[in-house]
């Protein structure tokens, strides 16, 4: 009876990977397509350094393209490299007709300067949507590649259901790469978005104040389990973006691997709740692949 009334009080546990397998099955599907058109998408990828989560993501994202027929090419550059030297790549990159899509993993290491890195992006494989023409596009609402976290996010509430519009969505975090696109994307008059945007960050006097009235909570702030219980309303959605590596001396690793919302407490509250990992991760290694599908496409016009 008591284990009951436990199961009733759970939240909706939205499933980052079972709709990332849906959108796969529909990339397949068109992949297939342009093949028969003698056109294989193509996705290189650029690692610099030994940072073991930046090389966990890039072996995630080429372990997708394998599976989905995209063609990969891999730079692993040791973490001495110089920015002339990446900026060369990247040129060569650019006209590589093999290639439609460019991805180099941030953070870059510290001697490297990531503006010029991005701003060397040719627009046109540009899929992770960070050059500032894309960036500009994406103000704008005109069509480009919109940044894969931000678009992941919008695609996983959509499919699972809960469209943002209408909705008051409180996002805590303004990151270049998650926070402040998403809120863009959410803002715009378009179906599937047009949202009342919240965004809070460290200046945020009492964030607890704004996510207390969150219909749909995003929580972006790269700080471990910080969103808790009492800081959530009873029929919330929460999607949770964070991936922090906390130390878990039990485990084989020596750590386990959370978000940035305290998972146990507060899908005990909630109506709906991403978890970490399975959430948000998948949908990002998706859509840079639908926008590699994209840009492939496009060379086809
Ligand atoms: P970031 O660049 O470090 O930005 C964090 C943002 O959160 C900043 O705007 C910061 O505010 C704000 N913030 C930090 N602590 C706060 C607090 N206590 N109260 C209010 N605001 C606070 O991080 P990010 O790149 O956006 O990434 C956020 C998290 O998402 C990380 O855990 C990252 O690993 C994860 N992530 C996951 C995926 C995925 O695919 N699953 C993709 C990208 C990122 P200020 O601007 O004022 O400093």
């Amino acid at each position: 009876m008591k284990k009951e009334a436990i199961k009733e009080m759970s939240a909706q546990i939205i499933d980052g990977k079972k709709i990332s397998e849906e959108i796969k099955y529909e990339l397949s599907e068109e992949i297939s397509i342009l093949k028969n058109q003698k056109k294989i998408p193509g996705l290189a990828t650029i690692l610099v350094g030994d940072d073991p989560a930046s090389a966990t993501y890039v072996r995630m994202k080429e372990k997708m393209c394998n599976e989905l027929g995209i063609l990969t090419k891999s730079f692993k550059l040791p973490s001495q490299t110089n920015e002339i030297e990446l900026l060369s790549i990247i040129n060569k990159l650019k006209n590589d007709v093999e290639i439609h899509g460019i991805l180099v993993q941030l953070p870059l290491p510290e001697h490297i300067n990531a503006t010029n890195v991005i701003n060397s992006l040719p627009e046109n494989k540009d899929v992770d949507g960070l050059h500032p023409a894309s960036w500009g596009k994406m103000m704008k609402g005109e069509d480009t590649f919109l940044p894969c976290t931000p678009a992941g996010i919008q695609e996983l509430l959509l499919r699972s259901g809960y469209n943002p519009e209408k909705k008051h969505v409180v996002i805590v975090g303004r990151s270049q790469i998650v926070g402040l696109p998403l809120a863009n994307i959410l803002v715009r008059k378009t179906a599937g978005a047009n949202a009342t945007v919240t965004v809070c960050h460290t200046g945020t006097k009492d964030i607890s104040l704004f996510t207390k009235q969150a219909d749909i909570l995003i929580a972006a702030l790269g700080r471990p389990e910080v969103i808790t219980m009492e800081m959530v309303k009873e029929d919330a959605v929460v999607v949770d973006v964070g991936v922090n590596r906390v130390e878990a001396p039990e485990t084989k690793k020596g750590y386990r691997l959370v978000g940035d919302v305290h998972f146990e407490s507060v899908s005990r509250k909630v109506k709906a709740i991403t978890p970490v990992p399975g959430g948000v991760g998948p949908m990002t290694i998706i859509m840079l692949m639908k926008n590699t599908v994209k840009s492939a496409k496009q060379t086809l016009l």
